[in-house]
């Protein structure tokens, strides 16, 4: 048993509710290699911003839990050794679908993690999730819950279609489960193709499509139902299309990917959502610069040369939410 106390990592406690006092959102980046997380860790420490690292199912087959955990601990020793005296770093397991593998996480010194239930009945979520939450908080780990589907595809969270959280439920969810946060279904989803094409309009003059408005009314209602309380949207990268035309110009083939306006995540942050889940836009920004560098320089053959732009690029782009978006810079 090891407590992420010991680790220097904290919980989403204190973070969320100063979040929506302040009116902004916590930053929560899914990382799953070295340079990934050197990006998240420097932007978050020259802005000062608090910062939940998220462990991802797909990110645990690709590079180890253990080796993951371990990075993490290293990752708030390089935050001190960048001048942040008091990091404020979470480490978050990203949809967990089982007891076992939460309490896991709890054991090894995760500080946070989510437990997924959201594609059990009712009751079934319930249950699951006040099991986890009961064992969590024995260890002041925190819990994130999920009431609603999302539709796309993260890794192995897929579903076809989605359902918008239903607000009457949320009451009693929160209170029976006892769960930290949670995270609602208001029309984000996973993935760098969020939208169909025929479910979005077309930019007469640019020809790019522009995706259908959240569900601000859903927010509005959860929020109405349970004021105060810690939201999260999933599945909210913007898939900068700076980025996909440099895809597209260097080699790659991303027709009509596309993600949640950035306008749309910075009126949400204001609200009582605040953790904020991006993850295809760091994707998309390692890409395109690693297309640019090989397709500019056809000598370069040491890995350092491509993952050192990739990782400036990553770096901008987590500059840029947190600022422009999040507005999370200076809290921590
Ligand atoms: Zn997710």
């Amino acid at each position: 048993m090891v407590s992420f106390k010991e680790l220097g990592l904290v919980n989403t406690r204190e973070m969320f509710a100063k979040a929506i006092k302040g009116g902004y959102a916590i930053p929560a980046f899914n990382f799953n290699n070295m340079e990934q997380l050197q990006a998240i860790i420097q932007a978050a420490a020259e802005l000062r911003s608090p910062v939940i690292l998220q462990v991802s199912k797909g990110a645990r087959n690709y590079a180890n839990q253990t080796l993951l955990r371990y990075m993490a601990q290293g990752a708030v020793e390089y935050a001190k050794e960048l001048g942040w005296e008091n990091p404020q770093i979470v480490l978050h397991l990203d949809h967990g679908d089982s007891f076992e593998l939460c309490k896991s996480c709890v054991d090894f010194g995760f500080s946070s993690v989510m437990i997924d239930a959201s594609s059990l009945p009712y009751e079934d979520n319930i249950a699951l999730t006040k099991q986890v939450v009961d064992y969590a908080h024995k260890y002041d780990v925190t819990v994130e819950a999920e009431l609603g589907v999302l539709a796309g595809v993260e890794e192995e969270v897929a579903s076809e279609v989605s359902h918008y959280t239903k607000p009457e439920e949320v009451v009693d969810f929160a209170t029976r489960t006892g769960c930290d946060s949670l995270a609602i279904s208001i029309g984000t989803s996973h993935g760098a193709y969020k939208f169909k094409p025929e479910q979005c309009t077309r930019d007469p003059k640019t020809g790019r499509l522009v995706p259908p408005p959240l569900a601000f009314d859903v927010l509005k209602g959860v929020e109405e139902q349970l004021p105060g309380f810690p939201i999260v949207l999933h599945g909210s990268s913007s898939v900068p299309q700076e980025y996909v035309d440099m895809i597209n110009k260097y080699g790659g083939k991303m027709p009509d990917a596309v993600g949640i306006p950035e306008e749309q995540l910075r009126l949400a942050s204001k609200s009582a959502v605040c953790k904020i889940n991006i993850d295809s836009d760091s994707r998309l920004a390692m890409t395109a610069a690693v297309r640019k560098d090989l397709y500019e320089n056809p000598g370069h053959f040491d890995p350092r040369q491509y993952l050192k732009p990739a990782r400036d690029e990553m770096k901008k782009m987590y500059i840029h939410k947190i600022v422009e978006v999040l507005g999370s810079d200076g809290k921590a």
